[in-house]
């Protein structure tokens, strides 16, 4: 029997879910790590011996499973050099802690000082298990400087959480001294593979463990166990296709009355021309906007695909079971007043959960405003709105009000394809939203719209998939909430969930948005856009301070200035004038015209080192500039437009979104995202090759129906 099978029974035996220093090192020592190691002592002449066989010098520490924080409570003694010492520091731990549940005095070799570093596992409620890496001391407890991944890590995470933190300079070497990073390296991956073989592990502290030009020592060690078999998530897989793309869907409590949610839903449907048979249901109407109307969802003459609750909260369970019995696919509950409100709306909730899992029909919220699918007219959303393009953005959000406000206005320069919203995810989640939508041809990228995540771990499955493919960008609030943390473990108190947020996002290659703003920024570009060729950028201003700006930041977000081969320049040289000296920024000052700045931009194409191109153009002359722009071949090398004060120019904006060129207010923003959208090409290593990101076929062709 493996050690840690032992050593945790005995454990739990005793109704303690903490193992001590010497039983978490030899669970450690099983899997080849290398630690100072901890020999049990009950008696002064027992610790002599140990002494005497493992060497001077020793340290003696206090062994009890009372004792979480050794040398915090004195029962922590170092460099003992010789027999005298042990006996007495003995009988001073045994003196102190021989009834506070004293198991004995542990008796290891005292490890020859290298640079502190801390490793350590703690539970994420969302995520799971998360592995930390820091240095130690000052570093860990003030500057908390500590990187994490999600477990199991790669070779490549362990040597990311590495590099991530800021102190690596430290690591690598200073004054002569290095750390040994490979040995740390493989010590992280075999800490990962401990914890994916026991799940039944909680958290981990290794802290310290010495680093040394070769090698390491774990210098001291703690487990904490989980008090119950953790139970598996339920998952119910389900094909969402006919969520999306249904082909009958009824409407229940579909309204005559202008201004009810009823009636927007079904008034929707009809104006965006819902490619299928659509069955209003209100007991009191014979026809509902025109269209014939049944008493309830069991006089529909079909089985539909999906079905539309807009009827009270105390109502809905009985209508939720009328559609399973019905034969119904899938339910959207838009109706509000559930857990959002309280214990009653939780029982509601339990009851349509009991209904639909006897049928198998699948529910998305309640509390949710609807699901919208511009590829085949399926507008089922509370809110009203006007025509809608075909896109191939994706938008998974889970407050209602966010999906349906905001696309009033952003419609104009945003092409969505399928937005989702997920209310109170009574079944279908996040998770679900995102395997389906990301996997849905149409979609070339998906947005989410997030305050929390359900069964993290399989979040981090589905994602990885599809970011392989698509890009993934998420916005998720709610970053100052503070999960309830045990502290008995450093890392465990120092993991907190937003941060955890971040480290598994980066993992796993998902672009965490900062704002709304932001989030729309990234949406816009990547949508429309293909990805930048290589990290260089090319820049024409019309003033050199905006130059300066871009050049800085680009600079800072780790991208370059594009350096033009001599010949370009001497044809450049040609349509700038003749007082500008610098060719990238390209200062085409206020005298500049829109078709010098087309002349310019297809002068540079033809040099292959441009990877993306940003124009910076003056507010007052913008509008002459949208036309001539609308008319550069510009070769899948992505450009970027920069309108100070575009607020002011809006019409003028909209054109030119419309024609495929993103618009930003400054240069900053601009670099920002050109710098998300390499960093995104680089990291799954999407080739040249224009196949490989769908976007880019469409890019410049925003699907404009109106
Ligand atoms: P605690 O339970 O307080 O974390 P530790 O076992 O980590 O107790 O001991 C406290 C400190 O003593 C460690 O941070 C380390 O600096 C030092 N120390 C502990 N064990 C050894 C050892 N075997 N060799 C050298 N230093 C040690
Ligand atoms: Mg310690």
């Amino acid at each position: 029997m493996k050690k840690f099978s032992v050593i945790s029974e005995k454990a739990l035996s005793e109704g303690r879910t903490y193992l001590m220093e010497h039983e978490s090192k030899q669970i450690l020592a099983e899997y080849g790590l290398e630690t100072t190691e901890a020999h049990l002592a009950t008696s002064e002449g027992e610790a002599v011996k140990i002494a005497d066989e493992i060497g001077y010098p020793v340290v003696l520490k206090v062994a009890s499973a009372q004792i979480i924080h050794k040398s915090d409570q004195g029962g922590v003694k170092l460099n003992l050099k010789d027999e005298f010492s042990v006996r007495e520091v003995f009988r001073e731990i045994w003196q102190k802690f021989k009834n506070r549940g004293l198991l004995g005095v542990s008796v290891q070799k005292m490890a020859e000082p290298g640079i502190e570093v801390i490793v350590g596992v703690t539970k994420d409620e969302t995520f799971g298990h998360v592995l930390m890496f820091g240095l130690g001391g000052i570093f860990v407890e003030v500057l908390k400087d500590v990187s994490f991944k999600s477990i199991p890590i790669t070779e490549q995470d362990a040597e990311d959480m590495i590099k991530e933190i800021r102190g690596y300079p430290i690591l690598k070497g200073y004054r002569g001294f290095s750390a040994d990073i490979e040995a740390i390296k493989q010590l992280l991956i075999t800490v990962s593979r401990i914890v994916e073989e026991n799940p039944r592990i909680k958290e981990m502290d290794l802290n310290p463990v010495f680093v040394y030009p070769k090698g390491y020592k774990i210098v001291d060690a703690r487990i904490i166990l989980e008090k119950d078999e953790s139970s598996k998530k339920e998952h119910i897989k389900s094909d969402l296709k006919r969520l999306f793309y249904p082909e009958s869907v009824a409407v229940i409590g579909a309204s005559n009355t202008p201004g009810k949610l009823g009636w927007n839903v079904f008034r929707n449907l009809l104006t965006h021309g819902f490619r299928g048979r659509l069955y209003p249901v209100n007991p009191n109407a014979t026809e509902i906007q025109g269209v014939k109307a049944y008493k309830s969802i069991k006089e529909v003459p079909e089985p539909v695909d999906v079905a539309i609750v807009l009827v009270p909260a105390k109502q809905t369970p009985n209508v939720v079971r009328e559609c399973c019995e019905s034969g119904v696919k899938f339910i959207i509950v838009e109706s509000a007043g559930f857990s959002e409100l309280g214990d009653e709306g939780r029982a509601l909730e339990m009851q349509m959960k009991t209904e639909i899992r006897k049928s198998g029909c699948r529910l998305v919220g309640p509390n949710c405003a609807g699901i919208i699918n511009t590829h085949n007219g399926f507008v089922g959303s509370l809110g009203l709105l006007e025509e809608l393009g075909k896109g191939n953005i994706g938008l998974i959000a889970q407050a209602g009000v966010y999906a349906a406000g905001f696309l009033w206005g952003l419609r104009k320069i945003l092409d969505f394809g399928i937005i989702a919203t997920i209310g109170n995810k009574l079944d279908i989640n996040e998770t679900d939203m995102l395997e389906a939508i990301g996997n849905d041809e149409n979609i070339e990228v998906v947005c989410m719209y997030l305050e929390d995540v359900k069964g993290g771990k399989r979040f981090i499955e589905v994602a990885r998939n599809i970011v392989k493919q698509k890009p993934i960008i998420v916005l998720k609030t709610g970053r100052t909430e503070e999960g309830k943390r045990a502290a008995s473990t450093h890392t465990a108190s120092l993991a907190g969930n937003d941060q955890i947020y971040s480290a598994i996002f980066k993992q796993v290659g998902i672009i965490r948005a900062k704002d709304n703003e932001h989030l729309f920024a990234l949406a816009k570009a990547f949508s429309k856009q293909p990805l930048p060729k290589n990290n260089s950028v090319f820049v024409i201003t019309y003033a050199g301070s905006l130059g300066v700006a871009s050049a800085d930041a680009i600079s800072i977000s780790g991208l370059k200035l594009v350096e033009l081969p001599k010949e370009v320049k001497d044809e450049i040289r040609k349509l700038m004038p003749s007082y500008v000296g610098s060719f990238n920024p390209l200062d085409l000052t206020f005298d500049q015209n829109p078709e010098q700045v087309k002349n310019v931009i297809e002068t540079v194409l033809k040099y292959p080192g441009v990877g993306s191109i940003i124009l910076i153009m003056q507010t007052e002359k913008f509008s002459e500039y949208v036309d001539v722009l609308k008319s550069i071949d510009y070769k899948s090398v992505p450009i970027f437009a920069v309108v100070f004060g575009k607020e002011f120019v809006m019409e003028d904006v909209i054109r030119l979104e419309r024609a495929g060129i993103p618009v930003y207010t400054t240069p900053e923003q601009a670099v920002e995202v050109i710098a998300s959208m390499w960093g995104y090409k680089n990291r799954f290593k999407l080739s040249e090759d224009l196949g490989s990101y769908p976007a880019i076929k469409k890019a410049k062709g925003v699907s404009a129906t109106y």
